[in-house]
């Protein structure tokens, strides 16, 4: 099966890819996970698109796409798409480079969430700068403040998770993203989730749809 997580950022998609992931058994490919990694570890990539992540502001069409065509093209047992595509130029690309493979998209999940709840779950996240999981400062901390229950590493607050830059990340989705919907409606499923409701209850909604 494959799938494309679809939402603004910090509506959960990270979240509910892991948990599809290990159920499903599919692969979590997430653009904003392969471009951090590639800043940390300082390839040219990484040069390239470290400010632009900073920002809030998306990385090219070309960039992501080429990219993506590697991932895509490497991932035989079914895929899970996470911030990817994010503009509608990104999703003619994918659509052809999907041809050209033989692939195709069996399903969109949609998961919404308003404004304020994204600002709010934004603004207090903090990910663990080795494993990635998230925690929250009020709703889920750790045990221990500052330390990943998981495996003991540093949490920390994404640059773009910074107050000045959520606003931007939203600005830039509903200009740039959610137009996409519009792009796949009548030609893919597309199943729309309410993020807002408890974690285990939206991932037990998607199951249900996807069964
Ligand atoms: P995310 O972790 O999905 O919120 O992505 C973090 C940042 O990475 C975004 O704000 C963009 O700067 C960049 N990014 C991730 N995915 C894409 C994409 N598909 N197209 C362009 N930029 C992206």
């Amino acid at each position: 099966m494959n799938l494309i997580l679809f939402g603004p950022p910090g509506s959960g998609k990270g979240t509910q890819a892991e948990r599809l992931r290990e159920k499903q058994g599919l692969r979590h490919i997430s653009t904003g996970d392969l471009l951090r990694e590639a800043v940390a570890r300082g390839t040219d990539l990484g040069n390239r698109v470290k400010s632009i992540l900073a920002s809030g502001q998306l990385v090219s069409d070309d960039i992501i796409l080429a990219l993506m065509r590697e991932e895509i093209a490497r991932t035989a047992k079914g895929w899970l798409l996470d911030g990817f595509p994010r503009t509608v130029g990104q999703a003619k690309g994918l659509d052809a480079q999907l041809d050209e493979l033989g692939q195709k998209i069996d399903a969109l999940v949609v998961l919404n969430v308003g404004r304020d709840a994204v600002i709010e779950r934004l603004s207090g996240r903090r990910t663990c700068s080795n494993c990635k999981t998230v925690f929250h400062v009020k709703v889920n901390r750790p045990k221990v403040e500052g330390i990943c229950d998981r495996c003991g590493g540093t949490l920390v607050q994404r640059e773009d998770d910074k107050p000045g830059t959520i606003a931007k990340r939203l600005d830039v989705y509903e200009a740039q993203t959610q137009p996409i919907l519009d792009h796949y409606r009548g030609r893919v499923p597309i199943h729309e989730f309410d993020g807002e409701q408890p974690v285990d209850e939206v991932t037990r909604s998607i199951e249900r749809v996807l069964q």
